[in-house]
């Protein structure tokens, strides 16, 4: 794994590793095929955080399933902002249909709680979360993820789909920031 990244004015450090990543996933993927077999799932991707660890979590399912994305921002910089946009909004009839949100991390559970009370309403058969992170010290609002990656600590993580500004998506290992 190589060492520091430099993004804009940060340094961020190797923290869990694409091997790791790919190991856990394959787990996921297995448990998702055995609870959903036959059931096609409905996939919704948060973009654009999640558009690695969805790729890679449908391809480590081997049951029929569908998947879309839509897009939500509530970040800007290192900070959540407290609203919730939709940029991207569902264009499917959800109703009925199981579904299994796929983000890239919960952190105060702000984005999460707002979308599955959106979700909700259109009368789907059942709502599931697949985060790939979690930080259990940030989160402020009951989200339980039915499938989870990793816990981590409250701290700024990049790579594997995840940005700081922008940049730093396109690696395969997850960083955090690098503390002084
Ligand atoms: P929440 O609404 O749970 O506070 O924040 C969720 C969203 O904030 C995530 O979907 C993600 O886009 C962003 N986010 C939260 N923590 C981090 C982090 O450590 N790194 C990055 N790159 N984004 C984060
Ligand atoms: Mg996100």
């Amino acid at each position: 794994m190589s060492k520091l990244v430099k993004l804009h004015d940060l340094s961020f450090e190797p923290f869990i590793t694409a091997a790791q990543i790919k190991q856990r996933i394959d787990e996921i993927g297995k448990e998702i095929s055995n609870k959903f077999e036959g059931q096609k799932p409905l996939f919704i991707a948060i973009l654009n955080g999640a558009f690695v660890f969805a790729a890679d979590l449908v391809r480590a399912c081997d049951i029929e399933s569908e998947i879309i994305f839509i897009r939500l921002t509530s970040y800007h910089g290192l900070e959540s902002s407290g609203t919730i946009k939709t940029v991207i909004g569902l264009d499917v009839d959800i109703k009925n249909r199981h579904i299994i949100i796929i983000e890239d991390i919960v952190d105060s559970g702000r984005t999460m709680h707002h979308f599955y009370n959106d979700l909700k309403e259109k009368s789907p058969a059942s709502i599931s979360l697949a985060t790939l992170l979690i930080k259990p010290g940030a989160l402020q609002f009951p989200i339980k993820p039915e499938y989870i990656g990793f816990e981590i600590p409250t701290k700024f993580v990049i790579g594997y789909g995840l940005d700081y500004d922008g940049l730093g998506r396109n690696y395969e290992d997850i960083y955090h920031l690098k503390e002084n």
